[in-house]
């Protein structure tokens, strides 16, 4: 994911729009697989700012993902949006080439001779965004844990095979549940 900034990166002040397409790698992260069917779509827009090139990117796209509760794959629309700092050059002795701070303490990235690789910029932010405990709905219920049925699609007799498993447990329930009876 490259984008040639042959002609502004000579002229302070100058701009310049790109479409851009990125397709990813499928990422496992925390155990769990996020895929990418279809490649993430939007624009970057770069402008000249003298001393270095301000990039902002913004794109949309969407993870298959699995919800955390009852295992369903799922698809989850994203967007994301940043704003990054390009440096002519190559970073110095010691330094990588992301994450270098400049007088100002700003953080910069380096690009090298008329293009910029926003390939890891774009990984890194679309990472951030990727849900820790990925939920197919906020109401998911999730699989039994004696039968394993997937209980948003089904009901399992779990429940009530428990309490015809033993009388003594479904009497002290109705008991429990008539608190007055004797009062
Ligand atoms: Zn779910
Ligand atoms: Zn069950």
């Amino acid at each position: 994911m490259r984008i040639n900034v042959a002609d502004i990166k000579l002229e302070a002040g100058s701009h310049k729009r790109f479409d851009l397409t990125a397709s990813l790698e499928p990422v496992e992260l925390g155990g769990q697989e996020f895929l990418f069917e279809q490649p993430f779509t939007g624009e970057a827009e770069v402008w000249n700012a003298g001393d270095r090139l301000l990039v902002k990117v913004e794109l949309s796209g969407e993870a298959r993902l699995q919800c955390s509760r009852c295992l369903t794959q799922y698809t989850e629309p994203m967007e994301i949006s940043f704003e990054e700092e390009f440096v002519a050059g190559a970073p110095g002795e010691g330094q990588t080439e992301e994450d270098e701070e400049d007088e100002s303490g700003r953080t910069v990235s380096f690009y090298e001779g008329d293009e910029i690789d926003l390939t890891e910029p774009i990984r890194e932010n679309i990472l951030l965004e990727l849900p820790m405990k990925p939920l197919c709905d906020e109401d998911c219920q999730g699989l039994c844990p004696t039968c394993g049925v997937n209980l948003n699609e089904a009901e399992c007799k779990c429940e009530a095979v428990a309490e015809s498993v033993d009388p003594r447990l479904a009497k002290l329930k109705d008991l429990l549940g008539k608190p007055d009876s004797n009062s």
